[in-house]
């Protein structure tokens, strides 16, 4: 009986066999050719890694057990004890707490870049600055980066740019053809996009740096397993009809937001009245993404009422799921930030952060209406 699945199995097995030395004396001779051992390669990781290399036009890649394994796999790939990065100051919490708690420890030292400097880092870089980590749409205020001008400015004091691409997704943004030298993901977001996987991956543009990736995945043991990966290759075939949907709907529900008198501020990169709006048209492909902000009163009252009455969002500190959620960032991402850093990013009591879904979109629409008029 000659088996030909369409789609590829889970290879649940943690080792290969071999016939004899000489096919393990050909593994070593070629590791791409065959498999030994699952944290040191896997079809099913293997095949997610190929799929997502696919989408960002890179060089080769490798995933992750997180997304903040993929953080880590990058910075390590291009840092060593005495180096020194650079941070876009809006940047996942998860990111700079890495960069603050831990690297540090390993003689890694960090500046953060203020939003309106990142394109002039002259008065940041010092002699051991290997490279800046931002994000093409930052977290939680959907700050969009130019990163093609990023590019051009790190290259110009021999800096990488690493860039984290999980809001984008690479149906907006393709950070590897507009010049960043990594691109990473949180794959537990709108890559996998079900809310069942928690995965990561790093893209290189460069041959070289795509293998220091796979070697710090193998030796630091990020892999990511067989079954996540299949989880995360079968999310990643809707990915265009998602991102669709997604934008659609946000940009529909931003609109009717930016009406309501309760909601003092929309932020989303789909709406003119965004400051980068002409900026996330040119770099994006007229699709604005899932996820926008909101800003309430500065009151915990209201926002309790507000989390307490959206039936259709439930509060869920993660996002891009296809189900809708929102979340707190005061309380949940950016928690750990001092109140002096909060208060410069924006993120007061009253900014709530929604992922939207791709449900209908009249439900979710009459779900926040009714939660605005509760309050
Ligand atoms: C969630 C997230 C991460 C971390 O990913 P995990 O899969 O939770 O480890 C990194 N960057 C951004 C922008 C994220 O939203």
């Amino acid at each position: 009986m000659k088996i030909k699945p369409k789609i590829t199995p889970i290879y649940q097995t943690s080792v290969f066999k071999f016939d004899d030395l000489t096919e393990l004396e050909l593994y070593f001779g070629e590791p791409s050719s065959r498999y030994l051992y699952s944290r040191n390669g896997n079809p099913n990781s293997d095949e997610l890694a190929d799929k997502v290399n696919e989408w960002e036009q890179g060089a080769g890649a490798v995933a992750t057990g997180s997304g903040m394994a993929a953080i880590l796999a990058a910075l390590m790939a291009c840092c060593q004890a005495g180096d020194h990065v650079l941070c876009a100051s809006d940047i996942y919490g998860g990111s700079s707490s890495l960069l603050n708690q831990e690297l540090s420890r390993l003689g890694i030292t960090v500046t953060y870049v203020p939003f309106e400097h990142l394109y002039e880092l002259s008065p940041f870089v010092q002699p051991t600055t290997r490279l800046l980590l931002c994000e093409t749409i930052s977290n939680p205020l959907l700050r969009v980066a130019d990163l093609q001008r990023l590019a051009q400015e790190c290259h110009q004091h021999s800096l990488k740019l690493v860039v984290d691409n999980t809001f984008a997704s690479p149906v907006i943004t393709r950070p590897l053809a507009l010049g960043a030298d990594l691109v990473l993901h949180s794959v537990t977001k709108y890559l996998a996009g079900h809310s069942d996987v928690t995965a990561g991956v790093v893209v290189a543009a460069d041959p070289a740096l795509a293998a220091r990736l796979r070697q710090i995945g193998v030796l630091y043991g990020l892999t990511l397993s067989p079954m996540e990966s299949w989880l995360a290759v079968r999310g990643l075939k809707t990915l265009r009809l998602r991102m669709r949907e997604h934008s659609a709907n946000a940009l529909a529900i931003a609109e009717f937001l930016q009406q309501q008198p309760a909601v003092r501020a929309v932020y989303y990169p789909g709406l003119a009245a965004h400051p980068q709006h002409e900026l996330a048209r040119a770099q994006g492909t007229g699709q604005y993404g899932g996820m926008l902000s909101i800003l309430l009163a500065d009151d915990t009252e209201v926002v309790n009422r507000f989390i307490r009455a959206c039936q259709r969002f439930p509060f869920a500190p993660s996002l891009a799921g296809v189900d809708s959620s929102l979340s707190y960032p005061l309380g949940t991402s950016h928690r750990y930030l001092t109140s002096e850093q909060q208060a410069e990013l924006g993120i007061t009591v009253g900014l709530v952060r929604l992922s939207v879904g791709i449900e209908p979109v009249e439900e979710l629409l009459a779900d926040l209406q009714a939660a605005l008029q509760s309050l």
